[in-house]
């Protein structure tokens, strides 16, 4: 199957690792010219040029942390300039501090809104105008399982990622008529860095070791094992394709069976 992602310009938000830099791979190998951001310089930088390298493609990268709207202004300015309007967003940040009702303050609250919710806002609202002009436009949330089923000591997750569902449809919605597919993601165990750091989370505060844990969750997913994030990479990249032509308003979960939910 042709992607028919040749020459689309690919906006990758916290992409220097996991999620974000496996699907800007995916992308790049499709032949799409991609900008990569998060907000180490350096990581960047590097990520950029693997990516690159093992794919032949244009990669441009920009340093950016998605909770500042001013970050994210120039973030799509340097994009246009360097690769012109954005064809295809892939919406993603890091996740949100893990916690309990008790355990999370005003601060945090704030923090989260604007790390997951308001970033969303904000980009769907630098690259809508463009995608509605040229009658064509893909967008993708990286979520969370939460998106379906609240996850234990997770709040954060559970109440913003939701919050990005009922933005992402009503987008999805008023957009349609325009050529823009929006559609929303949700990982449930995949094999990154900020799955082994919530793992560590929970190994200290049940007093048993990481790889208990592992067990533990794996145990729980149906398909016996963590996903990769290649594994990931492919669903989103097929959902911001030209080859997705009437998938829109959705949310899916890879999760290898995770989520009992119907
Ligand atoms: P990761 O820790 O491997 O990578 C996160 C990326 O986000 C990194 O490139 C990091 O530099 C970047 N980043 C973090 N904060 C940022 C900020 N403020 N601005 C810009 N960039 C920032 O994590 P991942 O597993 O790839 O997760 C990606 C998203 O998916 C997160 O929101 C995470 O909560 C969510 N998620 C992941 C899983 C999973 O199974 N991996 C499950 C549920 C939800």
């Amino acid at each position: 199957m042709d992607l028919e992602l040749t020459g689309k310009v690919a906006l990758v938000t916290a992409a220097s690792k996991g999620l974000g830099r496996a699907t800007a791979r995916q992308l790049a190998a499709e032949g799409a010219r991609v900008m990569i951001s998060a907000r180490s310089a350096e990581q960047l930088e590097k990520t950029a040029a693997e990516i690159a390298e093992e794919t032949g493609a244009q990669v441009e990268h920009c340093p950016a942390d998605v909770s500042s709207g001013d970050d994210l202004d120039r973030l799509l300015a340097e994009t246009r300039a360097r690769l012109g309007g954005v064809d295809v967003l892939v919406n993603n940040a890091g996740g949100p501090r893990p916690g309990g009702f008790d355990a999370l303050d005003d601060a945090a609250w704030q923090e989260a809104f604007e790390l997951n919710l308001l970033s969303t806002v904000r980009l769907f609202r630098g690259v809508l105008g463009h995608m509605r002009e040229q009658g064509w436009g893909r967008i993708v949330t990286i979520a969370s399982s939460s998106i379906k089923q609240p996850i234990e000591n997770l709040l954060l997750s559970n109440t913003y990622r939701v919050a990005i569902l009922g933005l992402a449809k009503s987008v999805a919605l008023e957009f349609a008529p325009h050529g823009v597919l929006v559609n929303t993601v949700g990982p449930g165990r995949i094999a990154t860095d900020r799955v082994a750091s919530l793992d560590a989370n929970r190994a200290t505060t049940a007093g048993i070791s990481v790889e208990e844990v592992r067990a533990q969750t794996e145990k729980a997913i149906p398909l016996g094992r963590y996903g990769t994030a290649e594994e990931f990479a492919k669903v989103a990249a097929f959902l911001v394709s030209g080859a997705n032509t009437y998938l829109t308003g959705q949310n899916f979960l890879v999760d290898g069976g995770m989520v009992k939910a119907i």
